[in-house]
């Protein structure tokens, strides 16, 4: 069997657009699936695209912007019905990710937040999110058994924080070992994506090939060097001259390149890694009559020398690659 890349959405940034869903991609290893984000609509569009909810096994969160974590809650909920097989509850499903931050990050005088939510933990974790979804639907998990027949809850799902070293003075990151089986080997870096830190890129190895995931991220040398030779990087997306021109300039458009891999940049980050296939994904802008696909596959393939995808829902690609 191989290894199957599937989009299930490929927009940018939080506000719903008609015809995007939200950003998640799914690695399938020989039936095993592995969630990368859960933004708006991937529970359907990993329905749409076949999969088997009880052969989801974990999920991989980039980073805590509400775009890549939207729908967190229905991807471990919705499927717990079906979450059990004769021997009884299947092992959690594992929701990977950045640890909570200790301290919240100070803004300035321009960008800085008027009320703090949640002041006794304002900056949560994947394990504390997983709590909190559990928590907050607790209603559901501890009456619904009562009417239906459920495996037990305590078995659905698990928060696993992934501990990213602190940079030591602009040295080369190690990459962090987030899950290594016979089958699967998934490692992290973190990557730059403004106040979001850590924000993490992540790349798969399986016996089929390699699939690396950007996550949000500006140009980034680590995210580079775990990219080294992989068969697809899924790379985000942004047209800052589209932001510039709808009205988003100075410090506010600085901002934005602070968050993101511009168009003009990504071909060249796909270069450095030398990838085979770069897959554009998380495109800001989301809208997808803003920017035609060929627009973007012409702009974004500047300076890679390999094949250059505009991503869409739904795209999906078989490792190993066809020998041509
Ligand atoms: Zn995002």
């Amino acid at each position: 069997m191989a290894t199957e890349l599937v989009l299930l959405g490929t927009a940018g940034a939080p506000l719903p657009v008609a015809g995007r869903g939200g950003i998640s991609s799914a690695l399938v290893v020989d039936g095993r699936v592995f969630v990368i984000d859960c933004g708006r609509g991937s529970p359907s569009a990993f329905a749409d695209a076949g999969l088997d909810f009880s052969r989801l096994e974990a999920v991989f969160l980039t980073h805590f912007h509400v775009d890549h974590t939207g729908d967190l809650a229905g991807m471990v909920l919705y499927p717990w019905g079906i979450r059990a097989d004769a021997k009884g509850p299947l092992p959690p499903i594992r929701v990977y990710g950045p640890p909570r931050l200790e301290a919240l990050p100070e803004g300035d005088e321009l960008f800085h937040r008027e009320t703090t939510i949640s002041p006794e933990r304002p900056a949560p974790g994947a394990s504390d999110l997983v709590g909190s979804i559990l928590a907050s639907y607790a209603y559901h998990l501890n009456v619904m058994p009562l009417d239906a027949h459920m495996p037990d809850a305590g078995a659905l799902v698990r928060g696993v924080d992934i501990h990213v070293p602190a940079r030591a003075g602009g040295s080369p990151q190690v990459p962090v070992m987030v899950f290594d089986d016979a089958a699967v080997r998934v490692t992290a870096v973190a990557v730059m994506h403004g106040h979001a830190f850590p924000a993490l890129g992540y790349r798969f190895d399986t016996a089929d090939g390699s699939v690396v995931f950007s996550g949000d991220t500006t140009v980034n040398d680590d995210l580079i060097a775990l990219a080294q030779g992989a068969d697809i990087l899924v790379h985000q997306v942004a047209d800052l001259g589209y932001v510039e021109r709808h009205g988003t300039t100075g410090a506010e458009l600085e901002r934005q390149a602070a968050l993101h891999t511009d168009v003009t940049q990504v071909g060249g980050v796909a270069e450095r890694a030398g990838v085979h296939e770069l897959i554009l994904s998380h495109y800001l802008p989301a809208d997808p009559k803003a920017i035609t696909e060929a627009e973007w596959t012409e702009r974004a393939g500047r300076g890679f020398s390999g094949t250059t995808t505009a991503g869409r829902d739904g795209l999906r690609r078989a490792l190993p690659r066809a020998v041509s």
